[in-house]
């Protein structure tokens, strides 16, 4: 059993992927891993560049790489989940394939992690060298997303870079839901966590997977994922809106008694409509997201299917038959 196994979700990452690679294998020895002490898993989430070649390659020649192809693009969550249920290590360190997680910060992070009582050993990035708006923005992101979650929270700053042992990982895996949003589920399985923090590099390769939408769709799961909060906020908010309806009816009522009939309120129609119809959309899509997510726990898909497994003994690939998450 390898000491530390390196899962990497990889999509797109040909321009960076070979020398993380050289980097790990020198972090481990480094580390006096030694032979067989060092694992590096792979995850080819369904790239149309390079990547599945150059990880193909890596895998012919260093017994310690193994590669998954995933059958198609599944997202990173599933990439990670498949690459985690993959590894064997004793110690298990999650990293992007894009060198913004520096691959030598994983020696302290080892070493915190074997020294210490800490059975999780996340990154904390610092924002130092992020362009400014991006920075309020996540921020903000953070504050709105907790502020929506009861049980867990979610650190600013804090991303899927960490080294888990053995136990922890186990934790994390028995998890059975299939719409996984890590970032909580990390903070939710809790044990002893200790944090080191590092400098933000800017993507040198690529671009970034993610789009504004993505990232909003990302953060709307991470409110609807762990609890249902957002259904309470929403009877408040028809709360209110009764007390205002009632309060409006009675000063109508006072209006007619005092003076009779006067004007017709068509705008205040129109703006009572409209309000209503809007806030009972609203409701409608909460509800409906709450449902979907049980219509696809319920369907019980997998998360990703694994087309092959790439390993360096049999010199080639053997199909992913049962190999499915
Ligand atoms: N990734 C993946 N599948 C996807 C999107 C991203 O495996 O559908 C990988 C990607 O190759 C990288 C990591 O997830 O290793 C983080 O992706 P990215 O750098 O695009 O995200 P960001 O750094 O902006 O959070
Ligand atoms: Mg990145």
């Amino acid at each position: 059993m390898p000491a530390l196994s390196v899962v990497v979700p990889c999509l797109n990452e040909e321009g960076t992927l070979v020398e993380l690679h050289g980097r790990l294998h020198e972090v481990a020895a480094g580390l006096g891993l030694g032979q067989g002490g060092l694992e590096v898993v792979l995850v080819d989430d369904g790239s149309t560049d390079a990547t599945l070649d150059l990880a193909r390659g890596l895998a012919d020649t260093d017994p310690s790489t193994v590669v998954l192809r995933l059958s198609r693009n599944f997202g990173k969550e599933a990439a990670m989940l498949a690459g985690l249920r993959a590894a064997t290590g004793d110690a298990v360190a999650l990293l992007d394939g894009d060198l913004q997680h520096p691959p030598e910060l994983l020696a302290s992070m080892y070493t915190l992690l074997t020294t210490t009582d800490a059975e999780q050993v996340v990154a904390r990035r610092d924002r130092a060298e992020d362009p400014f708006v991006r920075s309020v923005l996540s921020r903000l992101y953070y504050r709105l997303v907790n502020s929506l979650i009861e049980t867990v929270r979610i650190q600013d700053g804090v991303g899927d870079f960490r080294v888990m042992s053995r136990a922890f990982l186990d934790a994390l895996l028995a998890l059975p839901e299939r719409n996984r949003f890590s970032k909580g589920l990390f903070s939710w399985v809790g044990f002893p966590t200790a944090t080191v923090s590092y400098r933000n590099v800017s993507r040198g390769e690529g671009r970034s997977a993610w789009t504004l939408r993505s990232l909003l769709n990302y953060g709307i799961d991470g409110a609807l994922a762990f609890n249902t909060r957002p259904l309470r906020l929403l009877m408040h908010l028809g709360g209110w809106a009764v007390l205002a309806a009632v309060a409006y009816l009675v000063w109508l009522l006072v209006g007619y008694l005092l003076h009779g009939v006067t004007q017709p309120g068509y705008i205040t129609t129109i703006a009572v409509i409209t309000g209503l119809s809007g806030v009972q959309l609203l409701a409608v899509g909460v509800m409906g997201e709450y449902v979907g997510r049980i219509y696809q726990e319920v369907k019980a898909r997998p998360s990703y299917l694994v087309h092959e497994v790439i390993r360096h003994e049999d010199g080639g690939s053997d199909d992913g038959t049962g190999g499915v998450g």
